[in-house]
């Protein structure tokens, strides 16, 4: 009793402020307002198979589901959290957003349909320059949302950026992506439904590097979920 006084005492003091939009939070929320998160610009991708996403990689890797949960708008409220998430420490928007898709996902039955999640790893250099990987914070809220296993370890990042030239065909663009990713123990995915998880989908150009390796590990089947798709 008392230190629940104390801590609405601290909260009058301190309030905290929703990092979409800076009202003060009311009591009971975190992170982001409720406001703010019934306003979330929600793409219900995962009502559809045939989504924009999954079309992304249409005749160029094999893709069980797509899921992104928010349109990425610029200078909306999506690039704002993902903003937070990625370069000022806000671990907690990952986390929440990714919780938050996890559990809308889980009811639409899809709990069912993974083995393990495996965030999009940062190159060693960049992780120890930022200190967090934006992505483990959305895959382990997934995970928790979902409950299923996430891995950290599994797949790993050991070129740090994809080269942007314009390749033509299927076989110069697979030849572009490959190396950049690798799998550490590939017999931990061997006949595994995997689910893997990023912050944002533009071209998929990252996804697909992670793909190549997943795929010579054996896995079952690989589906994606991003925070975010951005839609132009
Ligand atoms: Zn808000």
């Amino acid at each position: 009793m008392l230190s629940e006084l104390f801590a609405d005492f601290i909260s009058l003091i301190f309030p905290e402020y929703c990092l979409g939009c800076h009202a003060p939070l009311m009591k009971g929320e975190t992170t982001i307002c409720t406001r703010c998160r019934v306003d979330l610009p929600k793409t219900d991708f995962h009502k559809d198979p045939d989504n924009l996403m999954h079309q992304k990689f249409w005749g160029l890797i094999e893709i069980e589901y797509a899921f992104a949960f928010l349109k990425f708008i610029k200078g909306g409220i999506v690039q704002k959290l993902l903003h937070q998430l990625k370069y000022y420490g806000q671990e907690d928007i990952g986390e929440l957003l990714g919780k938050l898709y996890g559990i809308t996902l889980k009811k639409e039955g899809f709990a069912k349909k993974f083995d393990v999640i495996l965030p999009v790893p940062l190159h060693s250099n960049r992780l120890k320059q930022r200190g967090y990987n934006q992505c483990d914070a959305i895959a382990r809220g997934i995970a928790e949302g979902l409950e299923i296993e996430m891995n950290t370890k599994i797949l790993e990042r050991i070129i740090a950026n994809i080269s942007q030239t314009k390749t033509q065909n299927l076989h110069e663009r697979r030849e572009n992506v490959k190396g950049i990713f690798a799998i550490t123990q590939p017999e931990l995915l061997q006949n595994k439904r995997v689910l893997l998880v990023d912050d944002v989908i533009t071209t998929g150009s990252t996804l697909e590097a992670c793909a190549v390796p997943i795929f010579e590990a054996n896995c079952k089947s690989l589906s994606i979920a991003t925070i975010a798709i951005t839609t132009n």
